[in-house]
């Protein structure tokens, strides 16, 4: 039973997020270049280093995740480290201190969630990370103040997101031009967002 969530638990799953992410990095690139431009691996990659970076040097959330969130955006400039810096923003904008406690934890990840739907109007069923992001949060809502149970639920919607994105045809941003040809691989976004998710799970298990 894990009743707190502390700053130093967060650090080791941004930790965790990174290695995992660099470990996989050439499987999104070669995913984006289905529909894109084969830059993914690199981008998450890119945005997760400077976010890591910032992390490490944090105290309290609130300011934490703020500071990475701002990192994340300076760094870089594409739709990858804008989405995930609003992520971190949003959920700072839900908690503080040094300790986070069940519905502190669900609280902040809703907040990350709206802080990205301020930047992309991305649905469900468009084949892209909100695929992975959206039930992913609302995995959250899961009646239990056991945290760890809450990543592991998280978790599990996240890959499912993500699966589900194999059977979908691109509906946002360039790679709706490519119709059909969208369908039959997964969505880079979806996939490494999910890869992110397991991560943040496995570090407290
Ligand atoms: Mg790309």
């Amino acid at each position: 039973m894990m009743d707190k969530l502390t700053v130093a638990n967060f650090k080791s799953m941004i930790d965790q997020a990174l290695a995992d992410i660099k470990a996989r990095a050439d499987e999104f690139s070669a995913l984006d270049a289905v529909c894109g431009d084969g830059d993914h691996g690199t981008a998450i990659v890119e945005a997760l280093t400077a976010i890591q970076g910032s992390a490490s040097q944090g105290t309290e959330f609130k300011t934490m995740l703020m500071d990475m969130a701002m990192t994340s955006m300076s760094k870089s400039c594409g739709s990858t480290s804008t989405l995930i810096g609003s992520f971190f923003m949003g959920m700072s904008m839900s908690v503080a201190g040094e300790e986070l406690d069940s519905e502190q934890v669900k609280a902040m990840f809703k907040s990350g969630l709206e802080g990205v739907q301020k930047n992309t109007k991305a649905m469900p069923g468009d084949k892209t990370m909100m695929d992975t992001l959206v039930p992913a949060v609302e995995a959250f809502e899961k009646d239990t103040t056991d945290i760890k149970e809450l990543f592991d639920a998280a978790a599990e919607a996240a890959a499912k997101g993500a699966e589900s994105t194999i059977e979908m045809k691109a509906g946002f941003g360039r790679a709706r031009n490519l119709g059909e040809r969208s369908i039959g691989s997964a969505d880079p976004g979806a996939t490494s967002w999910a890869c992110m998710f397991n991560a943040f799970a496995s570090t407290l298990n």
